[in-house]
Order: structure tokens, then C-alpha cells, then sequence
């Protein structure tokens, strides 16, 4: 019988400056759709407190709403010490399950020198307790690799030094994630590879996540993105549909999973469950 595909959310905390119980009402929503886990992204710009946030919202989610937590932690602002620290809050909360990550590099945060790349905190993890570590990929290439080639012999560092499970940045055109997962599978990655999928819902979106992440976008994004564009509504629809319409795609093509990008948004993540339960197999 053929595996059931893995479905999961991201989700971020609120600003340092609004209450945990902000984000709440999403998080229940959000939890109340059953995916496998939730995964918390960390702030890389806002220091240990960042990872207190993170701790604070993974716990609620394990403890309150019973959906396993995977708590995001980005490395190259802190030292072995500082992680350490973190590391033993995350269990004391019954947190087991870490994404360990670089951390965007920043003029405004600086570097310590501890760890350089991913696979440097995978190692410190791996010494430091019993986590699940899982790490990011990069279907269209991480924009600071040197080459696709070097970026992938990077990935598979991280697979042999402890990752055993992979999220991938988001993508609009299913080709590149299909060529990418074939190059794992000639190099010998053989551990999941979820794919991350973000429904665009408004035009302010698209412009800062291209721009952050480099996802190329093709035609038939661009042509929707130029019609649908000017009405809340419209664009709301035709990026639920265009996320849809890629799941659906990469389910039939025997995907291990699929990562929503759910930018905190209950109703987005609802519709794109409630179309997509069936081809993964899911009841709601
Ligand atoms: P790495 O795997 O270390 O790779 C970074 C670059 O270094 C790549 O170009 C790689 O090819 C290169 N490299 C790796 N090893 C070597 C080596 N030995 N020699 C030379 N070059 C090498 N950021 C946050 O701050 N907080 C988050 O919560 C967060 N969540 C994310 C979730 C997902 C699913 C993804 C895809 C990204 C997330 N990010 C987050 C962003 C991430 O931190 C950035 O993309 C960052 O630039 C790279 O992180 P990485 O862990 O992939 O780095």
C-alpha cells in the first residue's frame, strides 16, 4: 500500500511586543485540522528571547491542543552555551523535536563564531540529548551556494551528520522540486523530503517572500498574480486554488509530505485541508 503522505503547518510567534495570547485562536484553529505537527519558527533578530517564544508556543501546542511540536532553532548568532541552554528548555518542556538551522545572515546580528552552517549545530545536537533533528533544503538552491552541486553535497552533510527528516523552502513550480528530489535520491539523501508549499493569498505577500526567498515564478503564477491581483477576494481564492492545484500534483507524484506555510491564517489552511483531505488520505 503506498505511505500516506505527511501533512504539517508553519507557524511564526507574534512580535516581541504582543501577548502569546495573540496568536491563540489561530493556533487552536489551526491545531483542530489535525496535521502531524506544527512546526514554530524562531526569530533569528530577537536574541534568547526568540527561543523563549518558540519553547513557550511549542509547549502549548503539545500540552493544550495534543499536536506534536517541532520547535525551529537558528545557530549562527549564538554560542554552544547559549544553545545548550535552549536545548534544556526545550526538553524540560517536552519538546523532542528540533529543525536546526544557519539563521539568515544580517548586518544587524552579529555572528559568533561556534557555528558556521547547519550541519555544525546538527553535530552539537546529536551530542547534546535524544532530539529528532530535522533540516531546511533548497529545491531552486540555497542563493548563497556557490553551485547547485556543492549546495547538495551541503545537504547531504546534514543527512549524515543526524537529520533524518527535510522541509523544503517554498516553490511554485513543481518541476524544480521534482529535478531536486531526484538529485537526492542520485546522491544518496534517501530520508523524507517535505515539500513547502505557501498559498499566496495578497499581493503584498508574493513581493517580500520572492524577494526573501528567490522562488522563481512561472507564467501561470504571474498571469494569475496580474488578473486576480487588485481584489482581496479574487487573489485570496486563486492562491488557495494555485496551492491546491500543487498538492494535488505532488501527492500524485508520490511526494513524502507536505509543509504548509500557514502565515498564522486558520481559514487559508482550513479550505486548503478541507480540498486536499481526501488525496492525502486524511479524515477532518
Ligand atoms: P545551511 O545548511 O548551513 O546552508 C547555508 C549555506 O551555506 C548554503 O548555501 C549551503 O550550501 C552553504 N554551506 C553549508 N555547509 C557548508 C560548508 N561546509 N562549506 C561551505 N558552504 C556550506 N531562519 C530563521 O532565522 N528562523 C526560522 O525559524 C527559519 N525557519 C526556516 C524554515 C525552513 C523550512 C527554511 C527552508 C528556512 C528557514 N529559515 C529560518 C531560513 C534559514 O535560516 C535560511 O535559509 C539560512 O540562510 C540557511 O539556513 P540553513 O539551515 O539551510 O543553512
Amino acid at each position: 500500500m503506498e505511505k500516506k503522505p505527511i501533512y504539517s503547518f508553519e507557524v511564526f510567534p507574534p512580535k516581541p511586543t504582543s501577548p502569546v495570547e495573540s496568536v491563540s485562536n489561530a493556533f487552536a484553529e489551526l491545531a483542530s485540522l489535525k496535521p502531524d505537527f506544527i512546526s514554530v519558527t524562531y526569530g533569528a533578530g530577537g536574541g534568547l528571547n526568540g527561543g523563549a517564544l518558540t519553547c513557550e508556543l511549542c509547549a502549548k501546542l503539545l500540552h493544550e491542543y495534543g499536536i506534536k511540536p517541532v520547535a525551529h532553532l537558528p545557530c549562527i548568532s549564538y554560542t554552544k552555551e547559549e544553545i545548550s541552554t535552549v536545548l534544556q528548555d526545550f526538553k524540560a518542556h517536552g519538546i523532542t523535536d528540533i529543525l536546526a538551522l544557519r539563521g539568515d545572515k544580517s548586518p544587524d546580528r552579529p555572528e559568533k563564531d561556534d557555528f558556521k552552517y547547519a550541519s555544525d549545530l546538527i553535530e552539537f545536537i546529536r551530542r547534546e540529548g535524544d532530539f529528532h533533528i530535522s533540516a531546511a533544503c533548497y529545491p531552486e538552491v540555497h542563493p548563497e551556494a556557490r553551485t547547485a552541486a556543492d549546495d547538495l553535497r551541503h545537504l547531504k552533510e546534514k543527512v549524515d551528520k543526524g537529520a533524518s527528516h527535510l522541509i523544503s523552502q517554498l516553490f511554485f513550480d513543481n518541476a524544480h522540486f521534482y529535478d531536486f528530489r531526484e538529485k537526492c535520491d542520485i546522491i544518496g539523501i534517501n530520508v523524507p523530503i517535505e515539500a513547502g508549499i505557501m498559498p499566496v493569498v495578497n499581493a503584498a505577500q508574493i513581493n517580500r517572500m520572492v524577494s526573501l526567498c528567490g522562488a522563481s515564478l512561472p507564467r501561470k503564477f504571474t498571469v494569475m498574480m496580474q488578473r486576480f491581483g487588485h481584489s482581496p477576494e479574487a487573489i485570496r481564492d486563486a492562491g488557495i486554488a494555485y496551492a491546491v492545484d500543487q498538492i494535488v500534483d505532488l501527492v500524485a507524484n508520490g511526494v513524502d509530505g507536505i509543509h504548509l506555510y500557514t502565515m498564522n491564517n486558520p481559514y487559508v489552511a482550513k479550505r486548503i485541508t478541507e480540498a486536499v483531505s481526501g488525496i492525502l488520505g486524511r479524515s477532518l
